[in-house]
């Protein structure tokens, strides 16, 4: 195995499903549940305000019981022991990879436990529920504090530095990601055109597995460890 120096990883909702947190594209993951356009859009937000509410709320009241994993405690170490620079881009909206001591970290679809404000863009630390009455604890007006998450039809967050970490990033490694939504699905691509490694770590093949150059199929705290100490031990 070559020397790397530059690891981004990304990551999905199969490495915290073993947290206990529901996936959302699996048949019986959340969105098999839910209507995505009643609870995760713009538009569904203006409408019903209430209804998206409800659908955060009972995401965020979930992390209470969700601890990092194996998986998670594993990435965490190659990012402080690894004699080189590694990056997580998650997709996934809990604290998880920060609850196992990730640093370099970048949430794309945004923080369950974050409230941004409609009103003046100001984001806050957020714990409880949210509700139409919740006033800014910056500009203190009602009726816009939302979740700081990423709904469909927005665009996810710091896409530019995640592009300039791709293009420079000699292994890319994607882990527990469905491969179809988009633009993370497109993330591979970008790491292939920079001549990176290409490792996909998932439950089973992605819809995107034929274009990564390695493939390791199996549950996240069983493969993402056994991939951490063999990155370890090969960088000594
Ligand atoms: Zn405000």
């Amino acid at each position: 195995m070559a020397a790397f120096k530059r690891i981004v990883i990304l990551t999905g909702a199969g490495l915290s499903a073993e947290s206990g947190l529901a996936t959302f594209r699996d048949k019986d993951g959340i969105w098999s549940k839910y209507d995505i356009s009643e609870v995760a859009t713009p538009e569904a937000f203006a409408r019903d305000p209430a209804k998206v509410h409800d659908f955060y709320n009972q995401r965020r009241r979930g992390l209470r019981l969700a601890a990092p994993n194996t998986a998670h405690l594993a990435l965490a170490r190659l990012e402080r022991e690894f004699p080189g620079q590694v990056t997580i881009v998650t997709q996934n909206i809990d604290p998880l990879h920060e609850a196992a001591g990730s640093q370099r970290l970048i949430h794309m679809h945004g923080e369950l436990l974050k409230a941004l404000c409609a009103h003046c863009d100001a984001r806050h630390p957020w714990h409880d529920d949210l509700s139409t009455e919740v006033a800014c604890p910056s500009c203190g007006r009602a009726g816009g504090m939302r979740p700081d998450v990423v709904w469909f039809g927005e665009m996810p967050y710091r896409m530019d530095e995640i592009y300039d970490l791709l293009a420079q990033a000699d292994l890319f490694a994607s882990i527990g990601t469905s491969g179809t939504v988009y633009p993370a699905a497109g993330f591979v691509r970008e790491a292939l055109t920079a001549g990176a490694h290409t490792v996909e770590l998932n439950l089973e093949p992605s819809e995107g597995t034929s274009l990564f150059a390695e493939k390791i199929h199996g549950p996240a705290t069983q493969v993402v460890p056994q991939w951490v100490e063999r990155l370890l031990a090969n960088a000594r």
